[in-house]
């Protein structure tokens, strides 16, 4: 047993073992040589893909940028199947990065941490976990996840429901058998719209429950050969630099054009082209105003609505499936592998719960204002409480015994997303006010890592030993965010981005909206300049301000 895993004094705790968890493990034990330990819910480390094993589930970031960038011979060794590899592959790269690093021994696997309190008389964070775990750490370092709060909407008579049912996001790991099953998916976000294709393959009866219509392209999912993998991996360091200095954390080049200033043809010839190569591409290779000009995005939703009328034969499930209530790309952008072909299915039956909502879940199956689909399974790909329902199952407090949950009750005070006042010592891989869920994460994920990792070493050699952000800079820094998000078609859909799936979350956009490239440099300068925009202080010297020029923050 590694000395961590007896120790009730760390230096630092981390929370989760996803790829966040994973890696800032590997920096504080193996490069900055100070004690930590993980306390991890499940029984494996994956995080999202140890729990999203959904029929379908797969990640839609292209394989080769949705990885660790860190260690040059884990991305030579390493081989991907396809394009967008299925769950498995993802989870079996997640455990062979474990392994390869020896990071298990210093993860405790079952192990919910419930409760997290920052003692001020000795600058120390006071932990509790679910297994009666006591523990005292100088940091407290969440790698929790944006996505891993699954979100059950509260429809009366669940209980009552004698079938099956399941949450995407907590999938049963031995799967389920849906043959010969009647089967009900609520919910077409991103997980609906990948499990949908695949349920409807293997169910004998699919039933979808559409509250929102989605643009969605196509995936052009393929298997990779040697050459394709060889080539990636001889340019390797070039596509990372790129991917770092992009707005999305993908190696693409940005367009320059404005989808208004060329011609119909052009603009029609650029569409299809994106429509026939698939994924991402189509939206960040374009044209560069889609997603800031309500009339360049005409262009581009109105582009998708023609495929959607084309691919779904009856066109009155065509009209159901058509998006008319908000931009495309202002939710969450999806890639799909034959979504709408799927409504094409003898076997598949979509009804709009936005003009017949759902009255109850009835024993025998669903109701809605129309009447009872009769059901065997129901499944509910309704998503998560994003960005900051983890925080809130357990019980964080800072300073003056302050709850987290009652700080950020009208919406989430960060700086920069990885530091909140009030809570010292304490970072957040992914928080919101970062670029995190609009990212290919991995690129946010390792940024805010080094980030961290860099800003307890400079604490240590010099040996401070609490730091917080500035009040002020937190203050500018969420203006910021909004300031970019009101500069974006995003407010214009109901999405989770804003909180709007969770009955009385504050509506507030909660990622930062400004591009990975523009955030990676604010934070280089904020490490260039002393931590600007962070107050440092002795234990024994309560708080030394330092200067900041965080108030004048300018939009890149
Ligand atoms: C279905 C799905 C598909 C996705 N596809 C993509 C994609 O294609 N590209 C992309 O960039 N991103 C994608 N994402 C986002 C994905 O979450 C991130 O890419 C990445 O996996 C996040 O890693 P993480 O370690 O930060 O968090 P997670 O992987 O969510 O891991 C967090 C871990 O923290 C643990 N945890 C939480 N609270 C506690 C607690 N109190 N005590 C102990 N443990 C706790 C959880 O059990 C979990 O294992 C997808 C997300 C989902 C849900």
């Amino acid at each position: 047993m590694a000395d961590s895993a007896k120790a009730t004094e760390l230096d630092a705790v981390v929370i989760g073992a996803g790829f966040s968890g994973l890696y800032m493990l590997r920096r504080l034990r193996d490069e900055l040589g100070v004690s930590a330990r993980v306390f991890e819910t499940g029984d494996e480390v994956g995080g999202t893909w140890y729990w999203n094993r959904y029929p379908g589930a797969r990640c839609d970031s292209e394989a080769y940028m949705y990885c660790f960038s860190f260690d040059k011979e884990l991305l030579q060794e390493w081989n991907w199947s396809g394009k967008y590899p299925e769950q498995p592959e993802i989870l079996r790269y997640l455990s062979h990065v474990a392994d390869r690093f020896d990071l298990r021994r210093d993860i405790q696997f079952n192990t919910r941490v419930t409760a997290a309190r920052f003692n001020e008389a000795t600058n120390r964070w006071e932990i509790e976990t679910d297994q009666g775990d006591h523990v005292t750490a100088q940091f407290l370092i969440t790698g929790i996840g944006c996505l891993s709060a699954g979100q059950v909407p509260d429809i009366k008579g669940l209980d009552t429901f004698e079938g099956d049912w399941y949450h995407t996001g907590a999938w049963p790991h031995d799967g389920v058998d849906l043959k010969g099953k009647r089967v009900g998916v609520i919910g077409t976000g991103s997980s609906g719209v990948q499990s949908i294709p695949v349920i409807a393959e293997q169910a004998a009866h699919l039933t979808v429950f559409q509250r929102t219509p989605q643009f969605t392209i196509p995936a052009r999912h393929h298997t990779v050969d040697r050459d394709y993998l060889n080539d990636v991996k001889a340019n390797y360091d070039a596509l990372w630099d790129k991917a770092r200095k992009s707005a999305g954390g993908f190696p693409v080049d940005p367009s320059e054009l404005s989808a208004l200033e060329v011609s119909d043809e052009q603009r029609q010839a650029i569409y299809e082209a994106g429509w026939a190569e698939g994924g991402f591409k189509f939206f960040f290779g374009s044209f560069k105003d889609i997603a800031v000009d309500r009339r360049a995005n005409d262009t581009a939703s109105e582009f998708i609505r023609s495929k959607i009328r084309e691919i779904v034969k009856d066109p009155a499930t065509a009209d159901k499936l058509v998006p008319t209530d908000h931009p495309f790309s202002s939710k969450r952008a999806l890639i799909d592998t034959n979504y709408f072909e799927t409504y094409n299915r003898d076997n598949v039956e979509l009804v709009d719960i936005r003009h017949s909502p759902i009255q109850e879940i009835t024993p025998k199956g669903i109701r809605t204002e129309d009447g009872e689909y009769e059901l065997d399974i129901i499944v509910f790909a309704t998503g998560f409480d994003a960005m900051t329902g983890t925080f809130f199952k357990m019980d964080i407090r800072g300073r003056n015994d302050l709850p987290l949950k009652e700080k950020w009750a009208t919406g989430p005070k960060t700086y920069l997303g990885l530091s909140s006042h009030g809570f010292p010592n304490m970072f957040m891989i992914t928080g919101p006010g970062s670029p995190s869920v609009l990212s290919n994460m991995p690129v946010s994920i390792e940024q805010h890592v080094e980030f961290i990792s860099d800003f307890i070493e400079y604490l240590r050699e010099r040996d401070i030993s609490v730091v917080e952000a500035d009040a002020d800079a937190e203050e500018a820094w969420v203006a910021h965010v909004n300031e970019i998000a009101n500069m974006t078609l995003y407010p214009l859909a109901n999405s989770w981005y804003l909180g709007a799936n969770i009955p009385g979350k504050p509506r507030v956009f909660m990622p930062y909206p400004g591009g990975v490239g523009a955030y990676r440099e604010k934070c280089d300068e904020v490490a260039a300049n002393d931590y600007d925009g962070f107050v440092l202080g002795n234990a024994s010297e309560h708080f030394a301000r330092v200067p900041h020029e965080s108030a004048r923050i300018q939009i890149p």
